[in-house]
């Protein structure tokens, strides 16, 4: 039978969880237009920007799908655009999408290896400067996750993870991202081993594009490194004694539908294993992973899901109530900002 889509209204009333998103990549269009004019590119001939910098529809290769994110990461030329940058993404997360608990990750090293004025200090202070004024102007609580590059020397990353643990003020995890089909994830296990010691949540990019056999980096993850959610994962779907496995430790998925159909992951929204996987018993949680390049937002994922999937209202609700169990942000922080069902009620 299939179930009546719930209306915008009880989607955007719906206070959200944001796991998952890259702040160098979820700029305001208007910003990324900025910001791409200022640095000499074309913005005004139709088409033009569209083809350089946004992905909308599935990219054959992923060199194209990270050749757009290298163009985004090279108009971002001052720690002060990251200080916009990250204050805005607040501000639609919570305006746009009525997300209360919002988990923002970046890799250092992705800009300043490129950006040679920018200095770490002064990227994360401006960082955090942007997220603390959404923080006093919203009912939004964010924290930050540091991502280890894995194209880059485990030397190299060794010290991102004492930066991480450096500005655990701002810092609440760390992660492992790019291609995992060319950089196994065994020698970031000292890495991780170290970060998970020193206190800092652990969530790996793994089990993300359409390969057999790739669900075997999700089992490193939590077994090697200690990963307490994972990056996508959505392939485990191949493997159903890991599923069983993930359901029974209650590792949650942070499943970004956009994004798996754009960079292949999945053949289409419809196919999704999201309903797959949660029907399971695996705690699914929904995300944006690259709103600003991918053109979407949390929202419009739930609208996705709702209308190629036919989910209902409950188990987003459900999505949600894992995705706050599952935050690395201060337990008192996130309650502050999350409202009960009795002030739900009254509001
Ligand atoms: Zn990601």
């Amino acid at each position: 039978m299939k179930l009546p889509s719930p209306t915008t209204e009880a989607l955007q009333r719906m206070q959200k969880v944001e796991l998952h998103c890259h702040l160098e990549l979820a700029l305001r269009m208007s910003t990324l237009r900025e910001l791409a004019a200022n640095q000499g590119h074309d913005v005004q001939t139709e088409g033009v920007f569209e083809s350089e910098f946004l992905i909308q529809k599935p990219m054959g290769e992923l060199r194209d799908v990270l050749h757009k994110f290298l163009n985004t990461r090279d108009v971002i030329v001052s720690e002060a655009w990251m200080e916009r940058i990250a204050f805005e993404v607040c501000e639609d997360m919570y305006l746009e999408s009525n997300v209360r608990i919002l988990e923002l990750r970046y890799a250092p090293s992705f800009l300043l290896d490129h950006h040679t004025s920018m200095k770490a200090d002064r990227l994360q202070e401006a960082i955090q400067r942007g997220v603390s004024k959404a923080e006093a102007l919203y009912p939004i609580a964010v924290g930050l996750i540091c991502i280890l590059q894995r194209t880059n020397s485990i030397e190299e990353n060794a010290r991102w993870v004492d930066f991480a643990l450096n500005h655990r003020n701002g810092f609440v995890a760390l992660d492992l991202a790019d291609n995992e089909v060319d950089f196994d994830p065994e020698p970031f296990i000292p890495l991780f081993m170290r970060a998970k010691k020193g206190g800092l949540g652990i969530t790996v990019h793994a089990g993300e594009p359409l390969i057999p056999g790739i669900s075997k980096n999700i089992i490193t993850a939590i077994d090697g490194m200690g990963a307490d959610r994972i990056g996508h994962g959505l392939q485990a779907i191949e493997n159903p004694e890991l599923v069983e496995m993930l359901a029974h430790k209650g590792i949650p998925l942070e499943l970004c539908p956009t994004s798996n159909w754009l960079t292949g992951a999945t053949p289409s929204i419809e196919t999704h294993p999201f309903r797959q996987l949660h029907a399971a018993g695996v705690q699914v949680t929904i995300n944006t992973d690259d709103p600003g390049i991918m053109c979407t937002n949390l929202l419009r994922e739930y609208h996705l899901l709702a209308f190629h999937q036919n989910i209902p209202v409950s188990v987003f609700e459900q999505c949600n109530a894992w995705a706050f169990e599952a935050s690395f942000i201060d337990e008192a922080k996130r309650r502050s900002v999350w409202q009960t069902n009795t002030q739900c009620q009254q509001s």
